[in-house]
């Protein structure tokens, strides 16, 4: 089944609950809790997902965040109902949907659902769009839910005017509406916002934030955007190849990677490999323990964040040389060329230090902001 055509059944099954009136914010529904139990799907031989647990609290925003084709739609997919997992369960509110005992089809599930395309439906209007999905009401009630719904997102005067007449700001708010005037208890979003633009997209991140937390739909909401799923989720999970890597708050995250891949996404970092020697590792900013599992004579990668460099003309620190700057805004981007590293490290500093090219400096890190990982493969001593 394709998305439009799900979004059609899905919306027109909805048996939704009495609305308010037009102006008013948006009802409190139930909020589900979403459980994901060793979910497997695979396509042959292909595995888009092994065995994912995620359980996602009542009302809670999660993102869910990687790669192309690591499994986030399937995953998607899967708990909206459009597809089954080979193996595992999904429940909403510890009642399963799909699994080896029960299977609730998609229109029975009280999800709604969001896409990076919106799929307005163009021979509607913005009105009949968003009453779409409450034709079971008497026609006048469904039109007054859509309209309240409409002035929520600040739509309400284009009602009666048609999606292509919108900007892509305005047709995200109709899709928005859509999504939530059958109040769904779970709220399933493709990256809804990667087709605006990057101020617009800070924009509608919020609003639809704002109106998540109103209605306390539990979210699962598709990033490619480390940034967008900082900003938005109460709690991310990171997948990789269709496996869970990491289920956490952003700070963790940042903080505390579980490998360099997600350290990747999180931060701006150099990377320099050392051989392990005697359980730790020599770096010119001291020994540093070797991370577990790395024996000796294989390689450790450490990781030193550009934001995490101090910078300075006098004092403690290692000597260095600024060889080249970047203007970058708020910050420059400098390229130091530092005393025991064969690479210049890159560091971001605010640019109000103005520090420039040539400068002789010093630079400091705080070694309990240094992460280090095992690399991959090992490298001669
Ligand atoms: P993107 O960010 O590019 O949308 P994604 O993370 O959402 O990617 P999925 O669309 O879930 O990834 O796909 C996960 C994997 O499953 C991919 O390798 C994809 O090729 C494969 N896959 C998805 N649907 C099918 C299908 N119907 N038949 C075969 N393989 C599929």
């Amino acid at each position: 089944m394709q998305w439009r055509e799900w979004i059609s059944r899905q919306l027109t099954a909805e048996a939704p609950a009495p609305v308010q009136e037009a102006g008013a914010r948006a009802a409190a529904m139930f909020a589900a809790r979403l459980t994901f139990e060793g979910v497997e799907r695979r396509y042959g031989d292909t595995y888009a997902l092994h065995h994912v647990d995620l359980d996602i609290a009542p009302g809670e925003v999660v993102c869910l965040l990687g790669p192309s084709g690591c499994g986030k739609t399937t995953l998607l997919r899967i708990a909206s109902g459009i597809e089954k997992p080979s193996a595992g369960r999904v429940l909403i509110n510890d009642r399963e949907v799909a699994g080896p005992n029960a299977f609730v089809p998609p229109e029975q599930r009280s999800v709604g659902l969001m896409f990076q395309d919106f799929a307005l439906f163009p021979h509607l209007s913005i009105l009949e769009n968003v009453a779409f999905g409450l034709r079971r009401l008497p026609r006048e009630e469904a039109r007054r839910a859509a309209l309240a719904v409409l002035a929520r997102v600040g739509l309400q005067k284009f009602a009666d005017g048609y999606p292509h007449t919108l900007s892509g700001g305005q047709q995200q708010r109709v899709a928005l509406a859509r999504a939530i005037v059958p109040r769904p208890s779970v709220m399933l979003m493709d990256e809804p916002f990667s087709g605006l633009d990057v101020q617009l997209r800070d924009e509608m991140q919020e609003e639809t934030l704002a109106l998540l937390r109103e209605t306390r739909a539990t979210s699962l909401i598709v990033t490619h955007h480390p940034e967008e799923a900082m900003r938005l989720g109460d709690r991310i999970a990171v997948l990789r190849a269709g496996r869970l890597v990491q289920f956490d708050k952003a700070e963790k995250l940042y903080d505390h990677p579980a490998d360099l891949l997600v350290a990747r996404m999180f931060s701006e970092i150099n990377e320099v490999a050392y051989a392990v020697s005697g359980g730790g590792i020599d770096t010119p900013l001291g020994r540093l323990e070797a991370p577990a599992g790395v024996k000796q004579g294989e390689a450790a990668v450490v990781c030193i964040r550009e934001r995490g460099v101090e910078v300075k003309s006098a004092g403690q620190g290692l000597p260095g040389r600024v060889l080249h700057v970047r203007f970058l805004g708020d910050i420059d981007l400098l390229e130091i060329g530092v005393q025991g590293f064969e690479a210049p490290l890159r560091v971001r500093t605010p640019h109000y230090a103005h520090w420039a090219k040539g400068a002789e400096v010093l630079i400091e890190v705080d070694p309990a902001r240094l992460l280090v990982f095992p690399a991959n493969g090992a490298i001669s001593a």
